[in-house]
């Protein structure tokens, strides 16, 4: 498990040890070996998994591709995870991914264990026809440990629902008549997928925000002001005046996200940055983001990056540079592109006081520490992200039920679900001196331990 994955749930254990009335049942040394037990289990995958797809392409050649998945615990049901095609996979990155998912399911109360997979390409290197080999050799090299019951993969960076398709196919043509619908999730709507999935991560990201500074604090204003701790200053503070927000990534989660804060009523805001792989484009007095996302769709998903291509779509912004987006003078930074975006080195540049986790991980452990110290509220990736595999547990129950959920089902069936999770753990945080990922770690690693000794295994 990566770092500082690893470090959270040791010191969240750490925490459970010393409260007695957590797992009662386990005293002196029986206790302190049980926490040993499972700082183990839950520090380890359960299984590494790894191929070379051999790959054929289309001028002859023939590649040799690694490929991961990466099945880090099962506890709470099936794994799930995504698979990502990115030229910068590796097993750590895939193993820390896998235990994020387990996190993740745990916290939300979502029946699924966390797995995670990867497929070492640059994905816009490879021709369409390469890319449906490289998913039909994924499933058939991974067939065995794949399954609606045993491990369900989704899209993550450089996958969508053209690959969940191809590899639902050919998980159907290696299992002929077996449940192939709930094989993998967001799968397009006309094969099977469930309506917001494709919107559901970026929807969550912004609720998760609009919650905690609007809804929570309507409802807590006057014990958050007399009880609160630092996070609950800056909470306050921001709930009051209008915010200024960046967001770094204009990629699924990103653009859906930007899209949610331009329509929102809830709070007084502008988006005055959006980044991608290319450029930061800002302006003070707010982007148009329905222009840019048009712009993106017509512009094989990139932002514009030129003056010329600003004029040929209408956007009045400043053309900055990639990184700026996370130096500017705002409120609120969405950080939903890479892991590591904000680190030791960088992090005294960043001006924002609220940050959100759209991406997985992309906040150093260094870096967590000085925001936090500093009174920056971090909305952490396993509890901001998760409405990509809430949804997709929706679409797996559906592809079972072979009924389907309306749109405005699944966003109401979404919300409470993060409602749940948000009102469970903002009250412990405005309390207490941990971080908000501390809180989300300790509740997740609680109901993990909780089961792992109800079913014997300590
Ligand atoms: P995507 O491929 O659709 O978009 C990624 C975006 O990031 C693109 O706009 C890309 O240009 C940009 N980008 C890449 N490198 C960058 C850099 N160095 N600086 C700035 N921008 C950069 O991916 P996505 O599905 O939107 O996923 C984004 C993040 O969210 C990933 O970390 C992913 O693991 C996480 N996530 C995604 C989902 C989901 O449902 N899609 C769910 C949970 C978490």
């Amino acid at each position: 498990m990566g770092s500082q994955t690893g470090i959270i749930v040791q010191n969240s254990l750490q925490a459970l040890l010393k409260d007695e009335t957590f797992l009662p049942n386990l005293q002196g040394e029986t206790r302190e070996q049980a926490f040993a037990s499972l700082a183990a289990i839950l520090s380890t995958p359960n299984h590494v998994h790894k191929s070379f797809l051999r790959i054929p392409l289309e001028n002859g050649k023939v590649v040799r591709i690694p490929a991961y998945r990466i099945q880090h615990n099962n506890t709470l049901g099936p794994y799930k995870g995504g698979i990502r095609f990115h030229e910068l996979v590796n097993e750590d990155e895939v193993t820390n991914l896998a235990a994020l998912m387990t996190l993740k399911n745990a916290l939300h109360e979502v029946p699924f264990g966390g797995g995670k997979g990867g497929v070492v390409i640059n994905p816009r290197e490879f021709t369409e026809k390469e890319l449906l080999l490289i998913c039909k050799k994924y499933v058939q090299y991974f067939s065995d440990i794949l399954g609606p019951d045993k491990d369900i993969p989704a899209p993550d960076v450089g996958t969508g629902d053209r690959e969940m398709d191809w590899m639902t196919a050919e998980y159907k043509t290696i299992r002929p008549g077996q449940p192939y619908r709930g094989s993998f999730t967001g799968k397009s709507v006309v094969n099977g997928g469930s309506l917001g999935r494709r919107e559901a991560t970026g929807k969550g990201v912004y609720f998760t925000f609009r919650y905690l500074l609007s809804d929570f604090i309507k409802e807590q204003k006057s014990w958050l002001t007399d009880n609160g701790n630092q996070f609950a200053k800056t909470a306050l503070e921001c709930a009051n005046r209008p915010l200024k927000i960046a967001v770094q990534g204009f990629g699924n989660v990103g653009s859906v996200a930007a899209l949610e804060a331009y329509r929102c009523t809830h709070l007084q805001s502008n988006i005055v940055a959006v980044s991608d792989r290319n450029v930061t484009l800002y302006n003070s007095e707010g982007l148009n983001i329905p222009a840019l996302i048009d712009a993106t769709v017509k512009n094989q998903y990139d932002l514009p990056t030129t003056e010329e291509q600003l004029a040929q779509f209408n956007i009045k912004a400043d053309i900055l540079n990639r990184e700026e987006v996370l130096y500017l003078n705002i409120d609120v930074l969405i950080l939903a592109a890479l892991e590591d975006q904000i680190r030791k080195d960088n992090v005294d540049k960043v001006k924002a006081k609220v940050i959100v986790e759209g991406a997985n991980a992309p906040v150093t452990g260094d870096a967590d520490r000085i925001l936090n110290e500093n009174g920056v509220i971090i909305i952490p990736d396993i509890l901001a992200n998760a409405g990509g595999v809430i949804v997709s547990y929706f679409e797996w129950l559906q592809g079972r039920e072979t009924q389907f959920y309306s749109e405005e089902e699944v966003f109401k069936l979404l919300y409470e679900k993060m409602t749940n999770t948000m009102s469970t753990i903002l009250p412990q945080y405005f309390g207490d001196p941990f971080s908000l990922r501390e809180n989300c770690y300790i509740h997740a690693v609680m109901k993990l331990s909780t089961i792992i000794n109800r079913q014997g295994k300590l």
